[in-house]
Order: structure tokens, then C-alpha cells, then sequence
């Protein structure tokens, strides 16, 4: 198998270096506020043999990858829910398992491998919490030297995970999108690799792992798949990986993906129905989507587009009730992000065909971010002392 970069919007191929990020053609024409412009994709040419190893479909070979079990994630037969939802085939990938809890390991994992080939020994990276924990995990696996910059915001686990995995960390007095810039300032001054969601290719990439698991776990691809936006990069991912089955000839037909914005930022669900991208300060008890100016934007829109997806939102309160059902009906316990696509779920399914076979993606584990979760949940206020103060 062969491996180029193709533009994404003005399809002009590139051979595969570490200094090329983005299209130098049309992110030239990169207007402020808006999101990435010529985001690079990873093309594949040649054949496989008809069983699929996944990493003979990863643009760097296995041997650079380092020791730790990314992917793989459990794909969960939710029996509660399905009955009591009435879906039979309703089952939920829960990338909350990863080594890092998050599904950013995906990402995380593929650019480690590439730095790792190209002889480079730092990542930088900007991160809303996940990436950069992620990051940070799969780089102390790598023996990699990470620097990460942290909006101040961002939840107190992600950040302690991150200094426990012995990541530089700056926190960044402002938003993600400030944070975002100061990390490429930061890796044009000093070199190294930037790991810059939808600005690094093999973020995108690696996410698209995700959907040839599901393809051989489930032996056929989903017919829907429910997946949290906030930069749209996992959104791309999922597709990147049905798209390249369907090139191969696995699969006959891309499903059909929904993805599940935070009302409150919700600016690619906007876009679709726009046209354009306007950047509205966001907020969200989901961190993980809580983008102003998603990075990914353009590029997930046009796959929405191309491939006859789905955009919707849900309100903090839908997010925080489906994460507490989830939990409670499953014993899967996924932050608010995670949550965001069981809860695009519920409000989706009185119009879905119970007979179809749909996944829910969890992309992070819930104990990433307790604050949030307390929100959902009655904490107990009263203390007791012995067992008469209750019977
Ligand atoms: C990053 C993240 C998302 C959203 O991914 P995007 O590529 O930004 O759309 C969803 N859930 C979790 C837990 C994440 O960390």
C-alpha cells in the first residue's frame, strides 16, 4: 500500500513529510475566525487481502508504534436499554477505555508512530483536555518529550493526568482557539511536531480506526453511527475510515453518521444550514466540545454533505440526563461529550428504524470530569452513623 496526502479542497496530492501540514496552496488563503482551509487527507492506493489488518491501512508501519494498547475499544451489547428502547441492534463503542480514557488516543497514537519514524522528539500540542492527556499518555509510552498548552478552563483530572504522564503543561489564561495559536507559535519558534487537531493529518487519520474496528467486530459496517462534534475531527475520522473500506471493497456503502453538537456550540450544525461559519463565544458542561472556531469545521461539513450525514444538538440538560441513564442503565460511565451522542440518540430515536444497527460512540470516560457529573446525580447531604438513622 502506497500513501500520499491529497488536499481536501483543491485535491492536489503531496508526498508525506512531518513539515507539511496543511495545503500551502489554499491555507494561504486562510481567513481569521474561521476554520482550518486546506486540511490534508491521507489517500491510500494499492490492495489488501481479504481479511483487514488494520494497520496495513495506517500510514506508518507497526513497528513505530509505541507499547500501548490503543484501540480495540469494547463495542457494548446494551441489553437494558435495547429493550427498554425497543432496539435490537443498539450497541455502544466505548472509546472511554483507551489507555487514556479518551478516543484522542487514536489520534495520539498514529502522530507518536510518525514522529517516532521521522526522528522527532517533541510534541506540541494545544488541547481542550483529552488530546492533550492523551498525548501526553501515549508520548510517556513513546518516551517522547510532550508540551502541552491548556485552556484554564479545562477539567482538573485531564490536567493532573497530563502532569502525572510528566507532560510539560502550560495553562493558558483564556479559550481553546488561544491556546490553539500559541501552540503553533510555539512550534514554528522551537521545531518538533505540532499535534494540533485537524492541523497535524494524522490526527484525522488515526481516528478513523475507530470505524474499521466496528467494521470487524460487527463483520459489516453499522448502519448509523451517533458521534459528539466539537472540532469535527472524530466526525472526519469516522467517515476517513468507511470511506477507505469502501475503497478497498469492504463495504458497499457509507453509513450513515449523525453527529451531536452542544446547542451552546453548536457552530458546524449552524454552517449546515447557513452556509457560513460565525464565530459565537460558546459554552457547554461538555469541555470536550466546546469549540468557538471548530478546526475541523469546513472539512466536516463537506463529508456531512457529501455523505448524506446528520447534524443535531442537545441541551446541557438532555446531555447531563443521558449520561446519568447511560450510566445507570449500562454501568457505563462516560463524561458529558460522551454523553452528547447517547443523548443526540434518544431525541433522534422515535424517527430511526428500530431494525437498524446503530452505534453510539463514547468518547471519553466519565470520572474525566466528576464536576460536570455531580450536576446530573442528588449527592447525599445527610450523613448517618449507624444504620437506625435510615431504617
Ligand atoms: C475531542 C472529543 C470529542 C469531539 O471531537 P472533535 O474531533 O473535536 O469533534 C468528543 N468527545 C470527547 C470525549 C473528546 O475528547
Amino acid at each position: 500500500m502506497e500513501f500520499f496526502y491529497r488536499c481536501s479542497l483543491c485535491q492536489r496530492r503531496y508526498t508525506i513529510v512531518p513539515e507539511l501540514t496543511l495545503c500551502p496552496e489554499c491555507s494561504a488563503l486562510q481567513l481569521p475566525d474561521q476554520p482550518l482551509h486546506g486540511i490534508l487527507e491521507v489517500e491510500l492506493e494499492g490492495t489488501v487481502g481479504s481479511e483487514l489488518d488494520i494497520f496495513d491501512l495506517l500510514p506508518v508501519e507497526r513497528s513505530y508504534f509505541p507499547p500501548a494498547p490503543v484501540g480495540d475499544t469494547p463495542l457494548w451489547e446494551p441489553l437494558n436499554l435495547r429493550s427498554q428502547l425497543g432496539f435490537e441492534k443498539l450497541y455502544i463503542k466505548d472509546d472511554g477505555s483507551n489507555p487514556t480514557s479518551s478516543f484522542k488516543d487514536r489520534a495520539s497514537y498514529l502522530v507518536s508512530a510518525f514522529a517516532k519514524k521521522c526522528g522527532i522528539e517533541e510534541i506540541a500540542l494545544a488541547s481542550t483536555g483529552n488530546a492533550g492527556s492523551s498525548m501526553a499518555g501515549i508520548g510517556a509510552a513513546a518516551g517522547q518529550k510532550i508540551t502541552l498548552f491548556l485552556p484554564k478552563t479545562a477539567p482538573i483530572a485531564k490536567l493532573v493526568q497530563a502532569l502525572q504522564y510528566g507532560a510539560r503543561v502550560y495553562r493558558v489564561d483564556g479559550s481553546y482557539d488561544q491556546a490553539f495559536q500559541i501552540s503553533l507559535e510555539y512550534s514554528r519558534r522551537k521545531g518538533g511536531m505540532n499535534r494540533n487537531t485537524a492541523y497535524n493529518p494524522m490526527t484525522l487519520e488515526g481516528k478513523k480506526t475507530v470505524s474499521l474496528e466496528l467494521f470487524k467486530t460487527l463483520g459489516r459496517a453499522p448502519d448509523s453511527v451517533f458521534v459528539a462534534v466539537g472540532d469535527g475531527c472524530i466526525l472526519s475520522g469516522v467517515y476517513k475510515g468507511f470511506r477507505d473500506l469502501k475503497q478497498l471493497g469492504f463495504i458497499s456503502e457509507i453509513p450513515k453518521v449523525i453527529g451531536v453538537q452542544a446547542e451552546n456550540s453548536a457552530a458546524i450544525y449552524r454552517a449546515l444550514r447557513t452556509g457560513e461559519f460565525t464565530p459565537e463565544a460558546t459554552s457547554t458542561v461538555a469541555d470536550s466540545i466546546c469549540v468557538d472556531v471548530p478546526s475541523n469545521g469546513l472539512h466536516a461539513l463537506t463529508q456531512i454533505q457529501t455523505f448524506n450525514g446528520e447534524l443535531m444538538t442537545v441541551s446541557d440538560e438532555e446531555i447531563l440526563a443521558a449520561q446519568a441513564r447511560l450510566s445507570a442503565s449500562t454501568g457505563l460511565f462516560t463524561e458529558p461529550a460522551g454523553a452528547a451522542a447517547f443523548a443526540g440518540f434518544l431525541k433522534a430515536a422515535p424517527g430511526l428504524d428500530r431494525q437498524q444497527t446503530i452505534v453510539v460512540l463514547t468518547t471519553g470516560n466519565g470520572l474525566k470530569d466528576s464536576q460536570s457529573a455531580q450536576r446530573g446525580i442528588h449527592m447525599p447531604q445527610e450523613l448517618i452513623s449507624s444504620l437506625s438513622d435510615i431504617l
